[in-house]
């Protein structure tokens, strides 16, 4: 790989004696991984796992596979999922994950929170914003708001209101060489001076949103200190009551320069990509009263009568929230939010389905969130439907069924509801999913 001549020399001096290897490690592949999926019914295990990280394997998995079809996988390279198993936010907490998608951090954060408290995630790019809706939709969590904001605008809705703030923020990713060797011709030697502006002021927002006591990770995916160490030394100036949280080193982490508590991550140490993270705490104890205005229900009669007849009759779990309909599209916000309607959403909280004249007719994305043990009746599909299915073709059933809506799985996990007409699956996958 060849790099600038100033991108050598700054390493130089920073890594001293492990330059070489350092630089070695470039003519290496790059390491895949994935993590497993917790909030699936059916959890496989596979047989490269990584050693202190609950959820994560070596390896590739396609994305043709039932496995990733369904949501059971998500592929990250082991470097990135050490940023969210930093933050490890509580059960019920509110996180916001302020630069997200394609939604590595996100679906990692949604592990931790299993469909307790809420996850805002936000992305700026409007395009970026939509794979994260798809792949938020895929893993199958119910609590997740998707925004498609700039952080200042996110401030004006949310102050003092995350107990867990993830900025993994825009940089000069020398962290993913390895991966995207393109993203070198990108890089001058002021490129991170001016990724650190970008960074000071989406920081800024995200403290007018952090509750007192609440806590922020900060991450990158470069090793240049003016976007790490300066960055956190910065945050701290700004903002007195941050206390920096040691995060412990494992599998080859090392401590940041000049700073024991962060932690760096180096291909030639750690087994995986470039990273780094910080962890900060806000010491204030004080509690503000919160006089945000709550999101709220807007449903026709009608629309609730038809959602509750399906709900009755199919599914067989707890969705408290919020119900919400926009246009015909029916969706459950989690329960506490402020009133959202400020805001550009890409996914109001779980899309539950379509109101269509007089009928209600439950969306793909209801199918992922929910277990075959949560629904009234399974269609189990072979690996060999599954291929057809995906295509967009439609399955003929071993037997018949009434006419009406069922839940569809593959190998224990949902993959959408269809319509069953006597002994014919309807084809209800995604028409933008779909591939052969
Ligand atoms: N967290 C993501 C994941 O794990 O999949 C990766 C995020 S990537 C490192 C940084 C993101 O920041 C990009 O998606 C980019 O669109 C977004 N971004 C760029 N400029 C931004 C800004 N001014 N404010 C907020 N986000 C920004």
């Amino acid at each position: 790989m060849k790099f600038p001549d100033t991108f050598i020399k700054k390493y130089q001096q920073l890594l001293g004696d492990e330059a070489e290897a350092f630089f070695k490690t470039f003519d290496q592949e790059a390491i895949s991984a994935f993590r497993i999926n917790p909030l699936k019914a059916n959890i496989k295990k596979f047989d490269t796992p990584i050693n202190n990280m609950p959820w994560s394997y070596y390896g590739k998995v396609s994305g043709k596979s039932s496995d990733h079809v369904t949501g059971l996988v998500y592929s990250q390279e082991p470097a990135a999922q050490m940023v969210a198993q930093v933050a490890s936010p509580k059960k019920g907490m509110k996180v916001l994950d302020l630069a997200a998608a394609p939604g590595g951090k996100t679906t990692h954060l949604l592990s931790y929170l299993d469909n307790t408290g809420i996850l805002v995630s936000n992305e700026i790019n409007h395009k970026r914003s939509k794979i994260l809706v798809e792949n938020v939709e895929r893993f199958g969590a119910r609590n997740v708001v998707i925004t498609n904001e700039s952080a200042t605008r996110l401030a004006k809705v949310f102050p003092n209101y995350f107990d867990l703030i993830v900025l993994d923020a825009p940089c000069s990713g020398e962290g993913m060489f390895r991966k995207d060797p393109a993203a070198i011709q990108y890089w001058n030697e002021d490129y991170p001076s001016q990724c650190a502006k970008v960074q000071q002021e989406i920081l800024r927002d995200a403290l007018d949103m952090l509750a007192p006591g609440g806590s922020i990770v900060y991450s990158t995916c470069t090793w240049s200190p003016e976007e790490n160490e300066d960055i956190v030394r910065w945050l701290m100036e700004i903002d007195y009551n941050l206390s920096l949280e040691m995060i412990p080193k494992e599998n080859g982490m090392v401590s940041g320069i000049d700073m024991p508590e962060v932690a760096r991550m180096y291909p030639h140490r750690f087994k995986g990509e470039g990273q780094f993270v910080a962890k900060l705490r806000d010491t204030q104890t004080h509690q503000t009263s919160s006089k945000l205005k709550s999101a709220r229900t807007n449903l026709t009669r009608e629309q609730v009568q038809l959602w509750e007849e399906f709900y009755r009759r199919k599914v067989n779990t707890d969705l408290s929230g919020v119900l919400q309909v926009f246009g015909e599209q029916l969706y459950l916000l989690p329960n506490h939010l402020p009133d959202l309607s400020q805001l550009k959403i890409a996914r109001n909280g779980l899309h539950l389905g379509t109101f269509k004249k007089k009928r209600f007719e439950p969306s793909f994305a209801l199918g992922l969130a929910l277990h075959p043990d949560e629904v009234d009746q399974v269609i189990e599909m072979t690996q060999e439907d599954f291929k057809k299915y995906v295509s967009g073709q439609t399955v003929s059933l071993p037997k018949s069924y009434a006419n009406d809506w069922y839940y569809i799985a593959i190998e224990g996990n949902g993959i959408g509801f269809a319509k069953v007409v006597d002994k014919t699956l309807k084809n209800a996958f995604p028409k933008g999913l779909r591939f052969s």
